[in-house]
């Protein structure tokens, strides 16, 4: 067994601020035994060419989505919603096979340690044969993600999703969601047989689809299985108006109220959450549970503007996600996450917190730096001992970054880099390959025999 592996940054992300002088030690089992500023660097150590930031989690994604994207850009109606992109992104996902999965996830995470991320967290429903009907093994479309994933060299937390029926009030699925078909012992007997594999870097929670697609009986026969397993909670809520409309024909009451009634705690994460009142707010901050928003997604699709600052000003765990694969770099996200702010609200610099945080890149990546282990279903996550080694080294003549001065660094990075602004990201303490021309071939392969004449 190594003993490991020593780095030396000239800075490093600690604490919620830049700090100099950073000994990074990695131990056999990948994981950090020691991050301590304001030391100088043992002859041992490998000395880092730029400064090292924590990778965040992208907590958010449909692999197969990878192959939509950009795909729904051009209007042929008089108007164009979340449900046309819905219908024409089922046509995609109604004829995926395992082994295209396998290339165009292989291809998304590849892209997605290039955009900073080292985790990703799967919200996988497209489970059964293009005929509905279940494969010989039955995750066969789980571990083709887990392959796509060990390929790349990204982490996995697999969200096997409940998905039963088409609507409020409806009992089933539409023809097209065929593909979907769950209910909570397929859900928890995947979760369970996911992590019994034991793959490296490779772990399970699970996802109910939506409040539409999971009724109350499938929820709590869901909360019943899991009990009080540590393992996340995903659901997708309160994304669109029209569901907002539903739910409360349904049930009396707004999706995130509906939610918080199930008893949330800190496993739960809320994907979207876009739609709040400030009571609903309050009661998912007293719950512990998490929200993951997806900023490039939600503005493709016209879902609307999360409460950023209410959301932050209670204080609940935040990250990002790249959802349908719009965008695949956190950078992206966290800035038209504040850009979609100042829009609408003319203001500039709507989540910095004077006086504790003037920063607003700072105060954006420490609220996901935060979030990250929880929406994951890590124990922890940075640079702290315990975790994970991944990190990113910045290129310090990245466009954007060159002659910065330290304390806007990550102001720098987020809203005026341009290009890949690091020059390695690691994961378990191993640099990753951030393109991989094989792997490129291999999707663009797949991308022809999906939209080829
Ligand atoms: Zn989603």
């Amino acid at each position: 067994m190594s003993a490991g592996s020593l780095f030396h940054a000239p800075l490093a992300w600690l604490d919620g601020r830049w700090q100099p002088d950073v000994l990074l030690h990695v131990g056999p089992d990948g994981h950090w035994l020691d991050v301590r500023a304001g030391l100088p660097a043992p002859d041992a150590a490998q000395r880092l060419p730029g400064p090292v930031l924590p990778s965040l989690v992208n907590a958010h994604s449909h692999a197969f989505q990878r192959a939509f994207a950009g795909l729904a850009e051009q209007r042929a109606r008089d108007s164009d919603d979340f449900w046309s992109w819905r219908e024409r992104m089922y046509g995609v996902a109604l004829r995926i096979t395992p082994d295209q999965l396998r290339a165009i996830a292989a291809q998304l995470y590849t892209e997605l340690l290039a955009g900073g991320y080292t985790q990703v967290c799967e919200f996988h429903y497209l489970q059964h044969r293009e005929d509905g009907q279940a494969y010989d093994d039955e995750l066969a479309m789980c571990w083709a993600l887990a392959d796509a994933a060990r390929e790349a060299g990204i982490g996995l937390t697999l969200l096997p999703v409940l998905y039963a029926h088409a609507g409020f009030g409806e009992t089933g699925l539409r023809e097209t969601q065929r593909r979907f078909r769950t209910d909570a012992g397929w859900v928890w007997r995947a979760c369970q047989r996911i992590n019994a594999a034991g793959l490296p870097l490779v772990s399970a929670g699970v996802a109910l689809h939506s409040l539409r697609a999971a009724h109350p009986e499938d929820i709590q026969e869901l909360q019943r299985l899991v009990g009080a397993t540590a393992v996340p909670i995903h659901i997708h809520v309160a994304e669109q108006q029209q569901e907002v409309r539903d739910c409360v024909a349904a049930t009396g009451h707004r999706p995130l109220a509906v939610t918080a009634d199930y008893g949330l705690d800190a496993r739960w994460q809320l994907v979207h959450a876009t739609h709040s009142t400030r009571g609903e707010i309050d009661r998912v901050a007293a719950s512990g549970a998490g929200v993951v928003i997806c900023p490039g997604t939600e503005a493709n699709l016209g879902d609307g503007l999360a409460d950023l600052e209410g959301w932050l000003a209670a204080g609940v765990p935040m990250t990002v996600g790249s959802d349908s694969q719009v965008s695949r770099g956190w950078v992206e996200e966290l800035r038209w996450l504040e850009y979609g702010q100042r829009l609408g609200q003319q203001r500039r610099n709507v989540a910095a917190a004077p006086g504790r945080q003037p920063s607003t890149a700072a105060r954006l990546f420490e609220a996901c730096l935060q979030g990250s282990a929880g929406a994951a279903g890590l124990s922890s996550w940075g640079l702290t001992p315990g975790a994970r080694a991944d990190f990113l080294v910045l290129d310090p003549d990245a466009c954007g970054l060159a002659g910065m001065p330290a304390a806007t660094l990550l102001d720098g990075l987020v809203f005026a880099s341009q290009g890949l602004p690091w020059q390695a990201v690691f994961v378990a303490g191993q640099p990753r390959a951030l393109r991989d021309d094989a792997r490129l071939r291999r999707y663009a392969g797949v991308m022809a025999e999906c939209w080829g004449d």
